[in-house]
């Protein structure tokens, strides 16, 4: 039998803001951070403390939502999100429910098939919990103890003084409450993916614009941005869906891709063998890559949602939607586009292009500073030569202003140096940080195309290679080519390809 896999998406993206959801704690990257160092009664979760809502971070959201093209909610309800577990140290989570920010946006993909365009079903705003560190075995650790109690001087951010490095029980587990209370946006799809191709379009083009627009680093590796894929299929010809499992644990687009292909599989291989699906949360196995049983529908949590009687409704005014609005950049698809229909790019070249901002604006800005150089020769040589290096490492964009790039592929418009000199500059222009222009001063490359003196080195080579020039008499069209090299290495690589092909196809044919 033949199957359709569905796939719907939850995203959590950690906002950049300075500061946490609801305290003035900042937000750190948790990857480096000393545990427990930024933490304050409010993300501790100690009794009659009062959240505030960072206005930035609603801000961020909105920018987000309207990205996507969401209808946007005036007015949104947070919630508590009732359950138990140790990283969470409230008890519940402030989220919004049933009153979402926004709700029904949009977002184009591009597969092989095309492009299409996926429902975002809403957009809400909640925090992030702290974090388990589970230890096996009897290693002794340097644990912070006091932190959270002292948390009214957290904030200053210096390491604890109450340590100890006394050895701990064989398995234990460490919470780390930096990321408790961290912005977090939530990103919900329609089930409207079918291929483990879709779903990894759909999380770039989404990791894409959170970066865009500012407010995620899009960095999959450090959990500021994580995708959970719920995944189902159903024979071909039915309509209602099949059961879904969850799978949580993907750090790469990478494992995203690989852990829906191996759901499907897996689904598939089940109902085929006369098995059932059950609603379940997986997790993902990066070493052994596979998918294994966390939690089922039956241990699913009642999350007892009640509106969080500490906050007021979020109402957000007109005005202040139309400044977020008008702040958007232009966002990577239709920016996609419009290198094509503006300057003619292949769709791969306005893909590389505009996947990141900064090497769009790059790209325009080189535009800006050579304006007779064709967009498509600007566009080879950022995406060839300068890519290039700095894929060697060492190198970045700021290495190479654009009005530095552009200067060098004015001299090769103009003709003053050809493509295999401009390479070569470019190299030491990255290496000295000089112009383009001193450094073929300075060295003498200026391109020759005085024909008088090709005309002479022509006839040189000519007169030097007799046998060559019979064969090619004779009809080996490929010594045309030999020929030509032996000039330019004689002319040290300077002089114009065109003068010396056209110089040298006269002489050969005598036709001058
Ligand atoms: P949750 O209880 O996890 O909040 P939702 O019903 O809100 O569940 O759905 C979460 C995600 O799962 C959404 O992206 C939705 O599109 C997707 N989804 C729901 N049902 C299915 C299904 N049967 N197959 C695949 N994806 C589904
Ligand atoms: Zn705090
Ligand atoms: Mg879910």
């Amino acid at each position: 039998m033949n199957y359709i896999p569905t796939i719907g998406l939850e995203t959590h993206a950690e906002l950049l803001t300075a500061s946490k959801m609801f305290c003035a704690c900042p937000v750190v990257d948790v990857t480096t951070a000393p545990p427990n160092s930024a933490v304050c009664p409010i993300c501790a979760g100690m009794p009659g403390t009062l959240p505030v809502i960072n206005r930035r971070a609603v801000e961020y959201a909105l920018r987000v939502a309207l990205a996507l093209e969401c209808e946007i909610y005036p007015t949104s309800i947070f919630a508590r999100k009732n359950y138990f577990y140790p990283d969470l140290p409230k008890g519940y989570q402030i989220s919004q429910y049933e009153e979402p920010l926004a709700r029904h946006g949009k977002l184009t993909i591009r597969t092989r098939e095309g492009e299409k365009l996926i429902r975002i079903r809403r957009v809400h705003l909640e925090e992030d919990t702290g974090k388990s560190v589970h230890v096996e075995g009897g290693a002794s650790v340097q644990v912070a103890i006091g932190q959270v109690g002292e948390a009214g001087n957290s904030l200053t951010n210096q390491p604890t003084n109450h340590s100890t490095d006394q050895p701990l029980p064989q398995s234990h587990s460490l919470i780390d409450l930096n990321r408790s209370g961290v912005p977090l946006l939530e990103i919900v799809t329609e089930p409207d993916l079918h291929s483990p191709e879709e779903v990894s379009a759909f999380a770039r083009a989404l990791r894409d614009i959170l970066v865009y627009v500012g407010v995620n680093s899009g960095d999959l590796q450090k959990g500021v941005l994580r995708v959970e894929p719920n995944i189902s299929v159903r024979p071909v010809g039915t309509e209602t869906l099949g059961t879904r499992t969850e799978v949580k644990n993907l750090n790469s687009f990478r494992a995203l891709e690989r852990a829906v292909e191996y759901e499907i599989n897996r689904q598939i291989s089940l109902l085929e063998a006369g098995g059932t699906v059950v609603q379940e949360t997986v997790g993902w196995d990066e070493a052994r890559q596979l998918t294994f049983s966390q939690r089922s529908k039956e241990e699913a949590h009642d999350y007892r949602y009640f509106p969080e009687p500490d906050l007021p409704p979020l109402v957000l005014e007109e005005s202040f939607i139309a400044t977020v609005r008008a702040s958007l950049p232009e966002l990577p698809y239709p920016r996609f586009r419009r290198f094509i229909t503006q300057y003619g790019l292949s769709e791969y070249d306005a893909d590389v292009l505009t996947t990141e901002r900064a090497t769009a604006d790059y790209y325009e800005q080189t535009l800006a500073a050579a304006p007779d150089v064709s967009p498509k020769t600007i566009a080879n040589w950022i995406t060839g030569d300068v890519f290039a290096t700095l894929n060697e490492g060492g190198k970045t964009l700021a290495d190479m202003p654009p009005a530095r790039l552009g200067g060098l592929l004015r001299l090769v418009g103009s003709g003053s140096i050809n493509q295999t000199t401009a390479k070569r500059v470019l190299a030491e222009m990255f290496a000295s940080g000089h112009s383009a222009e001193d450094i073929v001063n300075a060295q003498g490359l200026g391109q020759i195309s005085d024909s008088e003196f090709i005309s002479g080195l022509v006839q040189e080579i000519l007169t030097a290679n007799p046998d060559q020039v019979e064969s090619f008499r004779a009809g080996k069209e490929t010594v045309f080519n030999w020929l030509f090299g032996q000039i330019m290495r004689r002319a040290g690589g300077k002089a114009n390809p065109q003068v010396v092909q056209t110089l040298l196809r006269e002489k050969l044919t005598g036709n001058s």
